[in-house]
């Protein structure tokens, strides 16, 4: 079989031209990295679990009518998505303090925010994703007034989607990012949830331990970043049926 063509190589993700026009295959890799990069791990199994994770999410997404960029997916791996205009802005909504406006601002980390806060960042890894106003995005042409407008609504669907979703297993969605996409339609155009959501993108702290389930597992060494995805897997009911910790192959009568 010829080599699939590569479109694309992020930290987490490989994407490849797609079986038909307008779509690609969207690979789950198993690095993870923080801090811009500078901290860099393969952890076995990661990309499985976001990959079912994420398939999880923008399934419901679609259900309730939220567009996003996810087909199907193909394999333990890999997703076929829509091909998309990615946006260069990170959306990110905050429901609960942590990160860098905890930092930026000095609000302690847990303080709840008055209502969900959305942010955005321009995506660019040389200047570290800075953090922009919507002055900026509109005057530097990366998105209009009305795409913001979309955006935010967008983003806020998704925050009480998953903010339901992980409370109804315990889990405090505290914040998260996600990207967006525009996809023509003839002369239409219009926004879509795309990239990833997983643990690798949210932060998620168990409602009665505040036992952190995400990424931050990684970032500030708390221990396994599989066996924290695994749990936020396991009580959703999406953990991956054919990965097995065996090591021997077992004899069948
Ligand atoms: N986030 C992400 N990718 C990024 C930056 C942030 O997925 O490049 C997510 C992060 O996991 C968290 C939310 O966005 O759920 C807010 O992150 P924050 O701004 O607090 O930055 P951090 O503390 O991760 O540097």
């Amino acid at each position: 079989m010829a080599r699939r063509k590569k479109i694309y190589e992020g930290k987490a993700k490989i994407l490849y031209e797609g079986p038909e026009p307008g779509t690609f295959v969207q690979y789950f890799k198993d690095d993870a990295t923080a801090f811009n990069a500078e901290k860099h791990d393969v952890i076995e199994g990661k990309g499985v679990l976001n990959n079912r994770l994420s398939e999880f999410f923008m399934v419901g997404l679609t259900a309730i009518g939220v567009p996003t960029h996810f087909i199907k997916r193909l394999n333990m791996r890999e997703q076929l998505i829509r091909q998309v205009e990615i946006i260069p802005l990170e959306v990110v909504v905050r429901n609960v303090a942590a990160g860098s406006i905890s930092k930026r601002l000095g609000i302690e980390e847990g303080t709840p925010m008055p209502r969900p806060i959305v942010e955005f960042y321009y995506k660019d890894d040389a200047l570290g994703d800075p953090l922009v106003s919507e002055e900026h995005i509109i005057a530097f042409g990366w998105a209009t007034q009305q795409d913001l407008d979309d955006m935010v609504a967008l983003a806020l669907r998704v925050n009480d989607f998953m903010s339901g979703v992980m409370l109804a297993v315990d889990i405090k969605l505290v914040d998260f990012k996600i990207e967006i996409g525009r996809i023509w339609e003839g002369d239409f155009m219009r926004l879509v949830v795309a990239d990833e959501i997983s643990p690798d993108s949210c932060r998620l702290w168990d409602m009665k331990t505040g036992q952190k389930l995400d990424k931050d597992v990684f970032r500030r060494d708390l221990g396994s970043l599989t066996d924290a995805y695994t749990e936020v897997a396991r009580r959703l009911g999406v953990l991956p049926t054919n990965v097995t910790h065996a090591t021997k192959p077992t004899l069948i009568n």
